[in-house]
């Protein structure tokens, strides 16, 4: 990229930037650009900034990872390595630092997850927009409907208003799940004007569907505590594991263990995939069995299906009862050595058949996206039109749960504001 130089910008005119897009990665983008002499329209084409920040870690905001570079990247999915300088740039310290500054005080929780002390998203996204407001950004409430080109060159965008000049164009348009909150894909439009390949666009950190009767019966169930397991029929793999909250719904299942777990499924079709879930995660089967023949001795002349209260939540009473194979109706102190070990196992390890992921649209975030390979990883400029540069998750890249995605939005868009204010036309 041809840049002005980033100490003495006095011998020339501001760049003017236009920014598209009002979430993470676009007030970041638009604030540093503003910050570094830029003239920035930001427009957006909701009638407020963040809308989909503002749902972010169930309205709480889990703004970035306190970790360093190395686990961060290991934490990201899709091409990790594109993201090394952005971070250099812009890391999680400067991050925290940031939002600190800016009167919003962090905390950091389990997995380094950091959250604002206030629990509240719409504090993040204040911060934001404020400090926008302050560093001169111009906010404009309008769907850029294409980039301005003529013969060949990236003059501005254009809106339904008409077109506005540019010096350099800022695409933050992000996925395409989420659609209510304005992301729903019109950035892949963007880039395509000018030849930008968007490699296939899949959900990522997405609910999964399920096969039976089980999920119906339990929706709206959330287990905390319990170990989920998925496996891979065919090689008997185990492709995800850990520990933590799910739930049950009408399709499948859902909740942060779930949606973790979809990250690493990469082939998901009916026959494919089961979720093993342990109830019980904190017993080994010993101590389980003794856990509930104590429990069949205090209730030994009630009906099975009485005598598990203690054990489980109401719903899931009748559903551990079918699938452990004993009669309900049995009397509990007639249950056989076997019937009670069935039981056991079955609390270690309910089987639910996989199916497939819900659509992008109920996705968290977006995998796939514009090629890497077409945008310098040092300015998130263009490779394809010089001018043009972009942030967030309108890139192929995504992470895993944990602030790892809005780290990616920051880190990108402040680098794409700080390149677009030092763009020099060639
Ligand atoms: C429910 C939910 C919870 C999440 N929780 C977390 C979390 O806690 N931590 C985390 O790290 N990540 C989380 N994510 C992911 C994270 O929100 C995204 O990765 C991040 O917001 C991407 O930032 P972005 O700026 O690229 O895109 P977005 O935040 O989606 O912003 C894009 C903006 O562009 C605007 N726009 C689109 N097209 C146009 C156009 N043509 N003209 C003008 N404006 C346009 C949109 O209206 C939108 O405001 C969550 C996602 C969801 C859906």
């Amino acid at each position: 990229m041809s840049t002005k130089s980033m100490t003495n910008q006095d011998n020339f005119a501001p760049n003017r930037v236009a920014v598209i897009g009002g979430g993470a990665a676009g007030m970041m983008a638009a604030l540093t650009a503003a910050e570094n002499g830029a003239t920035v329209t930001l427009y957006e084409r909701m009638g407020r900034l963040g809308r989909k920040l503002r749902i972010t870690g169930k309205g709480r905001c889990n703004v970035t990872n306190d970790c360093d570079t190395n686990e961060f990247l290991a934490n990201v999915m899709t091409n990790p390595r594109f993201l090394y300088t952005a971070l250099d740039r812009f890391s999680t310290a400067d991050t925290k630092d940031f939002f600190e500054r800016n009167g919003v005080p962090l905390k950091t929780e389990r997995g380094r997850r950091v959250f604002p002390v206030s629990d509240k998203a719409a504090d993040i996204v204040a911060a934001l927009a404020d400090a926008c407001h302050r560093a001169g950004v111009r906010v404009v409430y309008e769907r850029v409907r294409s980039l301005w080109l003529e013969d060949g060159v990236l003059l501005g965008v254009e809106t339904a208003q008409g077109k506005c000049e540019a010096d350099a164009v800022i695409v933050c348009t992000g996925g395409k799940s989420y659609p209510l909150t304005g992301s729903d894909g019109d950035g892949y439009t963007l880039a395509g004007q000018v030849g930008h390949t968007v490699t296939p666009l899949t959900p990522s950190l997405v609910p999964i569907t399920a096969k039976g009767s089980l999920c119906p019966e339990l929706q709206g169930l959330s287990l905390e505590n319990v170990r989920l397991t998925v496996v891979s029929l065919a090689s008997g793999k185990t492709v995800f594991e850990d520990f933590g909250e799910m739930m049950f719904t009408h399709f499948g299942l859902t909740g942060p263990l779930v949606l973790s777990a979809s990250a690493h499924i990469h082939d998901i079709a009916p026959g494919k995939y089961e979720a093993h879930i342990d109830l019980k995660p904190a017993l080994d089967e010993k101590t389980l069995d003794a856990r509930v023949l104590s429990d069949f001795d205090k209730y030994r002349n009630k009906d099975f299906l009485n005598a598990l209260g203690d054990l489980l939540p109401q719903k899931l009473i009748p559903v551990m009862v079918r699938e452990s194979g004993i009669d309900g109706r049995t009397k509990v102190h007639t249950v056989t050595r076997e019937q009670r070990k069935a039981l056991v196992t079955t609390l270690k390890c309910l089987r639910v058949p996989l199916v497939g992921f819900r659509p992008i649209e109920e996705a968290i975030v977006t995998s796939g996206g514009v090629s890497v390979r077409e945008v310098n990883p040092k300015t998130m400029q263009s490779k394809c039109m010089p001018g043009l540069f972009f942030a967030g998750e309108v890139l192929d890249v995504d992470a895993y749960t944990g602030g790892f995605n809005l780290q990616i939005a920051f880190s990108t868009g402040y680098v794409a504001g700080e390149s677009a204010a030092f763009y020099e036309k060639e």
